[in-house]
């Protein structure tokens, strides 16, 4: 099996008073060797997260698709690679919603982001309305394909996949176990026809959406969840190694 990957995405939440957790989730890791663990935090604070952490990886929840110029705001994938991350979060639903990113936008932001050495974990999930109407998998497997680059060098050890129900993320609900395989195996069948067995088949699928200590294990032990990305409870190094230590 591959090596599970437990990644906290802060959101917009951490100043620079959040860095103890950080050096404690870094600690705690080092102790952790079969698990890869890693934080996204606020671009403010990659920096102060990259020089703190020994162990785990360091990312950024977004990038731009431009490489530089006129783009008040904006932070382009060189300058996070600069600032020490070593990976972007590409698509989260609270982009693509509240801010309107396509599904061409995301790919683009991934090619840059690839093109500045990054890896990437590109986002993709339904809504409750499209999981209702039966429609999930074949809605996610859209989203992916429109969202995903074409083959590259390393597919496998450069980019994750993160399944995220948008109807599960910071409400305490989630899909049952059976559910989340069905999806996680639709979404493995693409990567292994877009990239190949060996490429494909390497790319680990997280699953996020209120994953927390107590059904950590249960949500990681679905087939084909090769890791979580977890939001609200990686602000505390307590919540979060709790869902480490269940990988
Ligand atoms: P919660 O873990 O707070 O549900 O958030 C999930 C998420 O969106 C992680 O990217």
């Amino acid at each position: 099996a591959l090596r599970p990957f437990i990644v906290g995405n802060w959101k917009m939440n951490g100043t620079r008073a959040m860095l103890a957790e950080a050096r404690a989730i870094d600690r705690s890791a080092q102790r952790l060797m079969k698990v890869e663990v890693a934080l996204a935090p606020p671009y403010t604070l990659i920096h102060a997260v990259h020089k703190e952490a020994e162990q785990i990886g360091v990312g950024a929840q977004d990038c731009s698709a431009e490489s530089d110029g006129a783009f008040t705001g904006d932070v382009s994938a060189a300058m996070i690679a600069d600032a020490g991350a070593k990976f972007v979060i590409l698509g989260h639903s609270e982009r693509r919603q509240g801010h309107g990113e396509s599904d061409a936008l995301v790919r683009a932001k991934a090619d840059a982001a690839l093109e500045a050495g990054l890896k990437l974990i590109v986002c993709c999930g339904e809504t409750e309305a499209t999981r209702d109407a039966s429609g999930a998998e074949a809605f996610v497997v859209r989203q992916l394909e429109g969202s995903l680059p074409e083959p590259f060098e390393g597919v496998g050890e450069r980019l994750s996949v993160a399944y995220e129900p948008i109807w599960a993320i910071g409400t305490g609900r989630t899909p049952t176990v059976d559910d989340i395989a069905a999806m996680h195996r639709a979404i493995r069948a693409l990567l292994v026809e877009r990239y190949g067995e060996e490429e494909g088949g390497a790319v680990r699928i997280l699953y996020g959406g209120s994953v927390k200590p107590d059904n950590a294990r249960e949500l990681l032990g679905a087939d084909e969840v090769g890791g979580a990305l977890v939001g609200g409870a990686s602000l505390t190094a307590e919540s979060f190694l709790g869902i480490v230590m269940a990988a």
